[in-house]
């Protein structure tokens, strides 16, 4: 089955062709960043705007780079939450239009369904059961995955998400946007042990996260240098290292926790913080003593992209799920309310 993919939850506008039999075929990717830069975080309705103006040009692009034709396509899968409703909304539309023109089945995927299955795009993919870890802008939960749908979340952040933590410290900094890689690269240099953060709600049981309290501790120790005159590249690479040290950290800790009491030893990250170098390095160190492993994709497909949307819908569809004519799309999406594919 061949499945085009839209992608438009936020500041990406992705758009991609998997084939159930021949796999990925082409993906194409608009970021928006440099757009949205200047405000130092993704501006809602310009967000909707853009895709607009990128949706029908990509399609084309990953047509011809497939060397298939509009007739081709057999279904048409589009991310239909969570996210910003106005950027859901273009994706949702531009879908629904095409599959009513051509006649085939459109179906609306969970975001974070799509960043989970990622990896599943790899050459050598997770097999389930597993324990995932959610982390980018908007999400860090710990699921439990047994198959397509069926997710028990086992823990989530109370306030902000790792990624968002990235952003904020980053910008309080006065980093440019996305905070991710800018603290990833700055941390490359940083000196060990100069600073040491905490990792929030490890001294108590559970599998929660809390990111909040990092950031304002960030904000403290940044003011603090700056008040002494010490607020130089090397005073930035030092923070940037301690903070990530403490994200990282505090990440291994509650997955070693979600393995030990699933009895699980294969672990899925996804998500834009799991391109982050130091992360996957930490986890595959932990994993790697406890003789399991850690799956996680090619950095491309980390952050949001069509691929990743079109994988998903094509599981969905082929296990015959696929959405009436109506147009819609949903902010907030709780992913355990997602039927299974079994
Ligand atoms: P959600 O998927 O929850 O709706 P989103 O789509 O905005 O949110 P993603 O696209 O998955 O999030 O990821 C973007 C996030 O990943 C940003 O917060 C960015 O700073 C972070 N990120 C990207 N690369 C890295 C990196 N190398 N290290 C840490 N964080 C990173
Ligand atoms: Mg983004
Ligand atoms: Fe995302």
């Amino acid at each position: 089955m061949l499945v085009l993919g839209l992608e438009t939850s936020c500041d990406e506008t992705g758009v991609a062709l998997y084939d159930s039999e021949q796999g990925l075929l082409a993906d194409a990717l608009f970021s928006q960043i440099d757009l949205h830069r200047v405000y130092g975080g993704v501006v809602p309705e310009l967000a909707s705007r853009d895709h607009v103006k990128r949706m029908l040009p990509l399609i084309r692009q990953v047509l011809h780079e497939a060397g298939r034709l509009p007739a081709d396509i057999e279904a048409i899968a589009y991310t239909a939450g969570p996210g910003l409703v106005g950027a859901l909304l273009v994706g949702a539309s531009c879908a629904q239009a095409m599959a009513f023109a051509w006649g085939v089945p459109a179906v609306g995927v969970h975001h974070m369904e799509g960043h989970l299955l990622a990896p599943m795009l790899e050459e050598h993919p997770p097999v389930f059961p597993f324990v995932a870890l959610l982390v980018s802008g908007g999400h860090t939960q710990l699921v439990r995955v047994e198959g397509v749908g069926q997710y028990q979340l086992l823990g989530e952040s109370v306030d902000d998400a790792a990624g968002e933590a990235f952003d904020k410290t980053a910008k309080l900094m006065g980093l440019r946007y996305p905070g991710g890689p800018e603290i990833a690269a700055l941390a490359e240099r940083g000196r060990p042990g100069r600073f040491t953060f905490p990792r929030p709600m490890t001294d108590r049981p559970g599998l929660d996260f809390s990111f909040s309290g990092l950031k304002t501790f960030t904000l403290n120790t940044w003011q603090q240098c700056r008040a002494s005159g010490d607020d130089g590249e090397q005073t930035r690479c030092d923070i940037a290292l301690a903070f990530q040290q403490a994200v990282v950290e505090t990440l291994l800790i509650k997955c070693r926790r979600a393995l030990k009491q699933t009895g699980l030893q294969s672990l899925v990250i996804a998500g834009g913080v799991s391109a982050n170098r130091s992360l996957r390095q930490a986890l595959e160190k932990m994993l790697g003593e406890l003789g399991g492993k850690v799956f996680y994709a090619r950095p491309r497909f980390c952050t949001d992209n069509g691929a990743m949307i079109a994988y998903a819908g094509c599981q969905r569809l082929l296990a015959g799920q696929h959405d009436g004519p109506e147009i819609s799309v949903r902010a907030r999406w709780p992913m355990d309310e997602l039927p299974s594919c079994e």
